[in-house]
């Protein structure tokens, strides 16, 4: 049997490169490879960034409306093509298909809110800001930009960058995860058949080599990269030093506060989703149930019988809740960690680790886990797992939660669940992380508003997508002008004030 191979996209037409090394991409419910993907090396990076280069004049002067009338386009080839995203994300991510669907709806808003970009570029004037001057300001786009997107979210976290980047002007590289690579070329053809000119939109298919050729590259204006956390730094560190502009969204460690007086069923239904869906592979995933006071009476109980009642399988079986994780490495990392919490005292209460799904007995699934009695000190708290591994540390009241997650290296989400106004107001105000859910376990901003952590969930000034995208992906110009006219006076040699 011959197995598909996932090439590049370079000035529209796909190509496996000059590379020749190859990955396999695997279906993670059957643990068996699906298709293997092209690794670029620095020549492909170098032919996508001539192509995008070339094609950036032109688009770049394209009136923004007529831009935009591409991307409605595109929008609705990719509604007509939502299903067919959606089952390449279970196929070589593993999620479930109706998890699958959710993202790539996700993915679409942002379309949505691109297509507005004539409103959204549009500048300030301030008329006789002296006599006989004017003064306005522009947003004008960067150049050639590269996207680097990690493996959770194949269609939707290139979504929070492309379609902004090329409705502002930009022309885009896009740098996939090797793991799930085909969504990238979907994109590729529908923003083609959607009328895009070629260059504007490239894909290139690769790895570390891939990565350090487009940091590297000298005519990359901007990069926009989400992943770990230790790859988010360097990304920063090395792409700002050779002049670029950089977001680096890194990784998380999301706590749900749970108040004594909170509705306990509704925090038990949040927590579930939030700790379990996705098998815990979501940069939002809450990891950490906080409970105060005596909430843990009730909560954990609860939580107990639900991780261990979860329907795990096949993310096309239908009722399926949840999938594998994505690799026999993260099933491996997943379960040397729990491994290291029972060693390290917390109380395992429901244990995943080696959990079979009948008929897919080489898929890489790991059960829903759940620990008591964690305490900050111990791995499992400090690390990102990134499976579907909950850790519920008990405090005794609201200021030693919030000490609890103000003191955490990460700050991207935080929920608290409470029926008290006055404590989520305050906790609110006071929770140090970039999105914040009061009784909203995975507080996602919609694609109008930005997204984005804090502390070491992010490197770098602007957040993803929304109007932090519009100005990440374009630069200010003001402009002073003024025409002659017989009022002119000569040379002025003191430095220009209003007069
Ligand atoms: P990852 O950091 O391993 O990979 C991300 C990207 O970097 C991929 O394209 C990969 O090919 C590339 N890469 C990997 N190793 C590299 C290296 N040594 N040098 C250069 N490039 C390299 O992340 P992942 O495992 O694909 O994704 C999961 C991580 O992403 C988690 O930490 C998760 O929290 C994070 N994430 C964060 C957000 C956010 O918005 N903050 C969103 C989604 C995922």
């Amino acid at each position: 049997m011959t197995i598909e191979t996932i090439g590049h996209v370079i000035n529209g037409t796909e190509t496996q490169g000059s590379g020749g090394r190859f990955a396999d991409v695997f279906n993670p419910a059957l643990g068996t490879p699906c298709a293997r993907v092209a690794l670029a090396d620095a020549a492909d990076v170098d032919a996508a960034v001539a192509a995008a280069a070339a094609a950036f004049p032109a688009w770049a002067a394209t009136p923004p409306l007529a831009r935009a009338r591409v991307l409605f386009a595109y929008l609705q080839l990719c509604r007509q093509h939502a299903d067919d995203f959606a089952a390449l994300v279970t196929r070589e991510h593993g999620k479930t298909f109706s998890d699958a669907q959710g993202e790539v709806v996700r993915g679409i808003e942002v379309i949505e809110f691109a297509v507005g970009i004539p409103q959204l570029l549009k500048g300030e004037f301030t008329d006789q800001v002296a006599r006989g001057i004017d003064a306005w300001s522009m947003r004008q786009p960067l150049g050639v930009v590269a996207g680097i997107t990690p493996f959770n979210f194949p269609v939707m976290v290139p979504m929070w960058m492309f379609p902004i980047a090329i409705a502002c002007g930009n022309t885009f590289i896009l740098k996939p995860s090797e793991r799930d690579p085909s969504p990238s070329l979907l994109h590729a053809k529908l923003l083609k058949q959607a009328g895009l000119p070629d260059g504007v939109f490239n894909v290139v298919q690769g790895d570390k080599a891939a990565v350090d050729a487009l940091l590297d590259h000298p005519d990359i204006q901007a990069l926009s990269f989400v992943g770990s956390t230790p790859i988010a730094e360097t990304i920063y560190a090395r792409g700002t030093a050779s002049g670029k502009r950089v977001q680096a969204l890194g990784g998380a460690k999301n706590h749900m506060v749970v108040m004594p007086d909170a509705d306990m069923e509704m925090a038990v239904d949040a927590l579930v989703g939030a700790a379990y869906g996705s098998a815990g592979e979501r940069c939002m995933a809450i990891s950490v149930a906080v409970a105060v006071g005596d909430a843990a009476d009730k909560l954990v109980p609860a939580l107990a019988a639900r991780a261990a009642a979860l329907k795990i399988g096949d993310g096309m079986t239908a009722g399926a809740e949840m999938g594998p994780v994505v690799s026999a490495e993260a099933r491996r990392r997943i379960e040397g960690l729990i491994g290291e919490g029972v060693e390290q005292g917390a109380t395992l209460l429901v244990d995943g680790r080696g959990h079979r799904v009948e008929g897919r007995e080489n898929g890489f699934f790991v059960g829903g886990t759940l620990f008591d009695h964690v305490q900050p000190s111990m791995s499992i708290y400090q690390e990102e797992i990134f499976g579907p591994v909950l850790c519920v540390v008990r405090v005794p009241d609201v200021g030693s939660a919030l000490e609890l997650v103000n003191g955490n290296q990460y700050g991207n989400g935080v929920a608290v669940f409470t029926r008290d106004g006055g404590v989520a107001r305050e906790f609110v105000r006071q929770a140090q992380a970039g999105m914040v859910g009061v009784n909203v376990p995975l507080p996602v901003p919609m694609a109008f508003n930005s997204f984005g952590g804090w502390k070491r969930s992010l490197f770098g000034d602007h957040h993803a997508y929304g109007p932090e995208g519009v100005r990440f992906y374009t630069r200010h110009k003001a402009v002073m002008q003024r025409w002659p006219n017989t009022a002119t006076s000569g040379a002025e040699f003191a430095f220009p004030q209003m007069k």
